[in-house]
């Protein structure tokens, strides 16, 4: 094998260990169902939590996150609370604040980070030639389609947006492609599966998963292994066992996604124009009565007459920011129904493109062990030899853990040399 090209500039995501998401997306623990969610989302005292983990149905997604931030503020408005403190500057902040703003609130926003976005990270990476790329640390792709409320926005600003079909990827490694009907045949398999099995209760996702492939006419065992692998964990991130069977699977991810070039900060950063954003503020404390709010801050602390926290899910499982009096009982039930999945991405710039092309850019490579990776190819679209990895679970954690960046983006950039030496290419 020959060594792997060494990338010009690489950047590399951590939102396992970043104290401010704690994983990749809000997912369903076993017991949980969309109602979690929205009891997650409900209001007590002068305090609405909101993010894409207050979602019922479209959880996990960027737009989902602003839905639920505008969601937040309709509620402040009908309460005619003059003033909102806002935590949190990804999504869910900006969609909140925007609305409040333009219904004449004062709304201030406290972000940890130094920066707004939250999840939806956008870099910016120098190049061989004098342009620089903007590549994606967290969300990538606008999905959903029609119910994606941000696509008209990103089309109304202008953006380039650049579809990927993610049925149509080139399949690299072991074992060999399953083709887009197979694949569909099983996932609407083990959805009738998963109904019929929590008629009466719920079950972890690892259950269904093993009475399948047991029983898994009329397909065979490896073939729903593989699907499994490739459609449900690499959405997750997350150990089977862990999971709800009545996951939602991300519905409506698939034909039709499309990736902005500029990045979701092009976005984020329009519909946050104006905002009064205080960035590298993480709010530590809130405490909430029946008269107002105040939040205990690094500059020191604000009043408001309500909050909107939008820390992630996984946060404020963590403890963070503490809550005083604590979360009510429902509110605490809900986080006990959530987890966080394990997924990050390495963007990659090289001198030149040396892996091969896929029709949409859009590649898997197996290791032949049931672990799958996905990386999305820039170079077709933008002209520049630029690539995004994408692990998830155990496989991003061998990669990533006890690795500096550099080690990181030479590890995953062996990935895909060894799997196109494998490929013949
Ligand atoms: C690797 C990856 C890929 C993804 N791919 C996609 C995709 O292709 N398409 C898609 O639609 N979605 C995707 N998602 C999901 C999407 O990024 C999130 O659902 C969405 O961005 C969440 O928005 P949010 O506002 O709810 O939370 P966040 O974006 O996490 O915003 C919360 C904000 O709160 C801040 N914060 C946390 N604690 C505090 C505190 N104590 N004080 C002050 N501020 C605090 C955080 O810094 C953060 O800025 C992906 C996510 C990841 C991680």
């Amino acid at each position: 094998m020959s060594e792997a090209p060494t990338p010009l500039a690489h950047a590399v995501s951590r939102w396992h260990e970043d104290p401010f998401s704690r994983g990749a997306w809000s997912l369903l623990r076993v017991g949980g169902t969309p109602a979690t969610r929205s009891m997650l989302g409900r209001p007590f005292g002068r305090v609405i939590i909101a993010g894409e983990a207050t979602h019922p149905e479209q959880s996990g997604m960027v737009h989902a996150a602003f839905d639920e931030g505008r969601r937040a503020a309709q509620w402040c408005l009908s309460q005619g609370f003059g003033s909102v403190a806002v935590v949190g500057a990804g999504a869910a902040g900006i969609g909140a604040a925007r609305s409040l703003q333009q219904a004449g609130i004062r709304a201030a926003v406290f972000e940890a980070r130094e920066r707004i976005g939250g999840r939806a990270w956008s870099v910016e990476l120098p190049t061989a030639t004098a342009s620089s790329v903007v590549m994606e640390l967290g969300a990538n792709w606008l999905q959903q389609g029609e119910r994606n409320t941000l696509a008209p926005v990103a089309q109304a600003m202008g953006c380039r947006l650049v579809p990927t079909d993610f049925h149509r990827p080139l399949e690299l490694g072991h074992p060999p492609a399953m083709g887009p009907q197979t694949t569909g045949a099983v996932m609407a398999e083990l959805h009738a599966r998963v109904e019929r099995a929590t008629v009466q209760r719920d079950l972890g996702l690892a259950e269904v998963v093993d009475a399948f492939l047991a029983d898994p006419a009329p397909f065979d065992r490896a073939t729903v292994q593989r699907v499994v692998d490739s459609e449900v964990f690499l959405d997750t991130g997350a150990p089977l066992g862990e999971l709800s069977a009545r996951l939602g699977f991300e519905a409506g991810v698939g034909a039709g996604d499309r990736w902005i070039v500029g990045g979701y900060r092009s976005v984020l950063a329009a519909l946050a124009e104006g905002l009064d954003l205080r960035l590298g503020t993480p709010v530590t404390g809130i405490h909430w009565s029946t008269s107002g709010v105040e939040l205990r801050h690094a500059q020191g602390e604000s009043r408001a007459d309500a909050v909107i926290v939008t820390a992630p899910a996984a946060v404020l499982q963590a403890g963070s920011p503490r809550f005083d009096p604590p979360l009510p009982a429902e509110q605490q039930a809900a986080l006990s129904l959530l987890t966080a999945g394990r997924v990050e991405k390495a963007a990659l710039v090289f001198g030149e493109r040396w892996w091969p092309r896929s029709t949409d850019g859009y590649i898997r490579i197996a290791d032949g062990a049931g672990r799958i990776s996905e990386w999305l190819d820039l170079s077709d679209a933008l002209g520049l030899p630029a690539i995004t990895a994408i692990f998830v679970g155990d496989w991003a954690a061998e990669l990533w853990d006890g690795h500096d960046d550099a080690s990181v983006a030479a590890g995953v950039a062996r990935v895909l040399q060894r799997a196109t030496e494998s490929a013949g290419r």
